[in-house]
């Protein structure tokens, strides 16, 4: 988790120069450029791998050819917080982010992260489920979300027993229980718990997508190339031809492709698809993401165990909480994260173990008038312009903040966990836009073309071959994290390419 209360200094390149640190195969643009694809993913984070994993799986012996284009480098071979070393590790991915905000004065606290695996090098790992009533009106049947939601957190072995036999975790959700917080949960997380099984290796606990296209590898060959951006989806009739990729010495490649999938984030898939003239009312447009209050507190640690373990919480969004509180600590050595045995932090030795964070992410209501779009002005190094964002909060969505900061106090409270004071003050601060990582939204999915960019199976309306497979798809964002959802979603679309395929 990015740390927003550190300023972490600059840290070296991860690989010195002269090195090439392949750990696993990789196929120049050029060659690319030669083949024609049955089907092209654009992006490699949780929404591209999901992708790339299921279409090995279903056209494992079709003979079908598939190719991956990656705009980041290889910079993690793993989530960072499976690394022994993870402090460095983590503040070194979160250098790796590009603050975005100085040019998006609304989304200030946006920032973009480009390389192989994307942002689930250093997510958080909670992967919560949507709750029914914020799918109600999805055009995806509640019956196949369970169906895909299932699938989901077996591929990302999603489980609430992280932090269950922490005496911590069990001490204080009883006094949630207690205290009115009936359906408060341990956190469910993304993270393999199996030992070591027949002599098989669990070593990456915590899920990332490196695990997807690993995965994907095992089962058949794909192409993927790094470093190569894509820039422009290239259409003939009405159809995905292929796409514009661009490689970091500014040579384009068009690559030839009958299906394409993009997931390439919320932000920048409207870019690509605005820049290669794609028409549609609704693209970019219903950006949602969550609203956030933070609040830090301390644990009374004699009230605890010697050992007491590591907290991780969830009071879940319902149909009348229209937040969720998600709750976090011990803090070890400055990072608000779920301590491991060698973690360390390069800002604090590991000695202060008593505060903890609760988030509370709030929904936002999806709107048009909330939207990515092309900047009139500003154009990148590739010449592609640059995107605006425009964002504001509604009345309903403020609304929702101000209960957020009273739920903290009364969650605070109830678990007999003291928010702390800062400079005379409760220390409770409401997050900037964009501060959440969850934007999603801009091609969300719907039955009508006005308000949808793309269909129930997430083809982009008017566009045969070209689907899009990520947070954008989301038609709306309830309180829970987005990850677990958008990848169920990906899933479902490609059973359904699968298909089409076939
Ligand atoms: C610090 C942090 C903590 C988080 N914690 C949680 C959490 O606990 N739970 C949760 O659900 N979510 C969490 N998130 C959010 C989560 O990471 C995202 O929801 C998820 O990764 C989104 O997946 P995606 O596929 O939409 O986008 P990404 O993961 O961002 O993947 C997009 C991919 O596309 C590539 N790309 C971009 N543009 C191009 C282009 N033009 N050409 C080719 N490739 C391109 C990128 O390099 C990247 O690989 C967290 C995020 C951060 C940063």
């Amino acid at each position: 988790m990015y740390d927003s209360r550190q300023s972490r200094a600059a840290v070296p390149p991860y690989f010195p120069e002269g090195t090439d640190p392949q750990w696993l195969p990789l196929t120049p643009l050029e060659q690319m450029a030669q083949t024609d694809y049955d089907v092209l993913i654009v992006g490699t984070g949780a929404g591209g791998g999901a992708v790339l994993w299921r279409i090995c799986e279903g056209l494992k012996d079709s003979g079908k050819r598939i190719g991956v284009i990656e705009a980041g480098d290889l910079l993690l071979p793993t989530h960072g917080m499976n690394l022994p070393t993870s402090g460095w590790a983590l503040s070194s991915i979160g250098n790796q982010f590009f603050p975005i905000g100085d040019f998006l004065p609304q989304y200030s606290a946006a920032r973009q992260f480009f390389g192989l695996g994307g942002r689930t090098l250093n997510w958080g790992i909670a992967a919560p489920r949507m709750h029914r009533s914020d799918m109600i009106h999805w055009p995806v049947p509640l019956r196949e979300m369970e169906k895909y939601y299932k699938i989901a957190e077996q591929a990302m072995f999603v489980s609430h027993a992280f932090a269950e036999g922490s005496t911590l975790s069990e001490i204080t959700i009883n006094r949630l229980w207690q205290n009115g917080f009936l359906e408060s949960v341990y956190l469910p997380m993304a993270a393999d718990l199996a030992q070591t099984k027949y002599g098989e290796l669990h070593s990456n606990v915590y899920f990332s997508s490196i695990l997807f296209l690993a995965r994907a590898l095992k089962l058949r060959t794909y192409d993927l190339a790094v470093r190569a951006r894509a820039i422009q989806i290239v259409t003939e009739n009405g159809k995905a031809a292929g796409v514009r990729a661009v490689s970091p010495d500014k040579k384009w490649y068009d690559l030839k492709a009958k299906t394409v999938v993009l997931s390439a984030s919320t932000l920048e898939n409207p870019r690509i698809l605005l820049n290669s003239g794609i028409q549609g009312h609704a693209i970019g447009h219903y950006l949602t993401n969550h609203s956030g209050v933070e609040a830090w507190g301390t644990i009374n640690k004699e009230q605890f165990p010697e050992i007491a373990g590591t907290l991780a919480l969830l009071v879940p969004g319902t149909e009348f909480r229209p937040y969720q509180v998600q709750i976090q600590g011990f803090i070890n050595g400055g990072y608000p994260f779920y301590p491991s045995v060698y973690h360390y932090s390069i800002d604090k030795p590991a000695s202060d173990i008593s505060d903890y964070v609760m988030w509370a992410f709030g929904k936002v209501e999806s709107r048009f008038e909330n939207k990515v779009g092309l900047s009139p002005s500003l154009r990148d190094e590739y010449g592609v312009p640059m995107i605006q964002v425009d964002f504001s909060h509604s009345n309903r969505d403020l609304e929702v903040i101000g209960q957020m900061s009273q739920a903290l106090i009364q969650v605070s409270e109830a678990m007999d966990a003291p928010i702390n004071i800062k400079d005379g003050r409760l220390d409770i601060s409401n997050w900037i836009p964009g501060r959440d990582f969850h934007e999603c939204g801009t091609c969300r999915m719907g039955d009508n073309p006005l308000t949808s960019t793309t269909n129930r199976f997430g083809q982009v309306h008017g566009v045969s071959g070209l689907y899009v497979a990520d947070n954008s798809v989301l038609p709306t964002l309830g309180a829970a994290n987005p990850t677990l959802t958008a990848v169920a979603l990906a899933i479902r679309t490609t059973d359904y390419l699968i298909e089409q395929l076939k």
